[in-house]
């Protein structure tokens, strides 16, 4: 799950980073009323940043500066509603603009062939980061913390070193990147990213300026699986930029990833979903999704699964396979039955259901003339003949 910069940049807070204030507003005169209160404590500039869920947002001309109250309502003005990359900006960050003396990346991911958390820092942060470390792998410096004891103050200083820090500046990289680590931990999160990580200046009332480490920029995305045992964090989904499909099969409890095939596939237990998908494509079929009803699943739910799998309008033939251990064969059948009474378009399909219940299944499914099949091959076999997109 994806996070908007402003929730990612509470959870950085909430782990002692350093991050400077910022509003969220949705609105102009919202924008206007949250820059009016950074210019009364002191801000030269603020900066206003579209909140939508895809990088770049400063090259599409979502991250702008202004200098007044009223210029930064007609600059909120320009970045709501505006389009980037296919996502409608609804909410807009602003904060009083920092002003940037170098921008650098830190970045903390899941390495899964080291099985360990990677942190990685550029010197070449910014925008630009996946295109620096295409040009020049070498810029882009790497640590990799211990599962038991986390990240270690050395390997922190290690990393800071070799993106050319030194004190005090380091000592506040040691810091940031140690509360990054806990970051990803304390919240199950898969990626956790601040580009840019930005030395800024601050001026004093006396002239004096002092420079420090602050985190400008945050990204975070959430482990899907840890979720559970994070309930608070369910609340910073945000609905808006959410596929409907996807939280559609979220409301039903369905496990449901789309595919590019043509064969809608709806089966009960991941294993066997999978298996399904390899004999669709073993046939030379394509499957449309992975979709897995989970045990004991109910016709409400089988329904439901149908709508998930023709709102598809690439599908042309549908496979159901399920094996009735808790999930009994006659509900699927007359779940089946149901969604074909209802369904906006006719599309082939052929059904296999063994198991519990599975003559009465059966049964159901011969009075209301579906395509069977006894064994999963003849299923596949027949999906793959009914679909048109299938290479043969
Ligand atoms: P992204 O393009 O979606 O990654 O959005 P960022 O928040 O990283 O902003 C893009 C760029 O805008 C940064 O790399 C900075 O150069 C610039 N920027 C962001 N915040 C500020 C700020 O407070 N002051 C100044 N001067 N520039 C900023
Ligand atoms: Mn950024």
């Amino acid at each position: 799950m994806k996070i908007q910069e402003a929730d990612a940049k509470s959870l950085l807070l909430a782990q002692g980073l350093p991050v400077p204030p910022w509003k969220v507003a949705r609105t102009p005169a919202e924008v206007e009323a949250a820059a009016r209160t950074f210019f009364a404590s002191g801000a030269d500039r603020v900066v206003i940043k579209a909140q939508v869920l895809v990088g770049g947002r400063g090259k599409a001309g979502g991250v702008r500066l202004a200098g007044s109250a009223e210029e930064a309502a007609a600059v909120g003005a320009r970045i709501l509603g505006m389009d980037i990359k296919g996502i409608t900006v609804r909410k807009v960050l602003v904060a009083a603009a920092a002003e940037i003396v170098k921008e650098y990346y830190l970045g903390a991911i899941i390495d899964r062939a080291s099985r360990r958390v990677v942190l990685m820092a550029s010197a070449e942060g910014g925008v630009e980061i996946e295109e620096a470390a295409r040009q020049n792998p070498g810029a882009i410096h790497r640590v990799w913390a211990d599962p038991e004891l986390g990240l270690l103050a050395f390997q922190a200083r290690a990393l800071g070193l070799g993106i050319g820090l030194c004190d005090p500046l380091l000592n506040q990289f040691v810091a940031i990147a140690g509360g990054l680590y806990k970051t990803m931990e304390a919240n199950d999160a898969d990626l956790v990213e601040v580009n840019p990580l930005a030395i800024v200046a601050e001026t004093a009332t006396d002239g004096a300026t002092t420079q420090s480490l602050v985190c400008l920029d945050a990204k975070i995305t959430l482990d899907d699986s840890g979720l559970a045992r994070h309930r608070e964090l369910e609340t910073l989904r945000d609905l808006d930029e959410e596929d409907p499909t996807d939280a559609q099969a979220r409301k039903l409890g369905i496990n449901f990833i789309h595919l590019d095939g043509t064969i809608g596939c709806m089966v009960n237990g991941a294993g066997l979903a999978m298996t399904t998908m390899d004999l669709v494509k073993h046939y030379g079929g394509e499957p449309a999704n992975f979709l897995d009803v989970g045990g004991g699943a109910r016709r409400e739910t089988v329904r439901g699964a149908m709508e998930l799998i023709l709102g598809d309008p690439k599908v042309d033939a549908i496979l159901v396979n399920i094996f009735g251990g808790i999930t009994r064969g006659d509900e699927v059948a007359a779940g089946l039955i149901e969604a074909r009474a209802q369904q906006s378009r006719d599309v082939p399909m052929v059904v296999r259901i063994v198991g519990t219940n599975a003559a009465e299944a059966a049964r159901l499914l011969r009075e209301a003339r579906f395509e069977t099949a006894t064994s999963l091959d003849e299923a596949a076999v027949k999906a793959v003949a009914l679909s048109k997109g299938a290479v043969r």
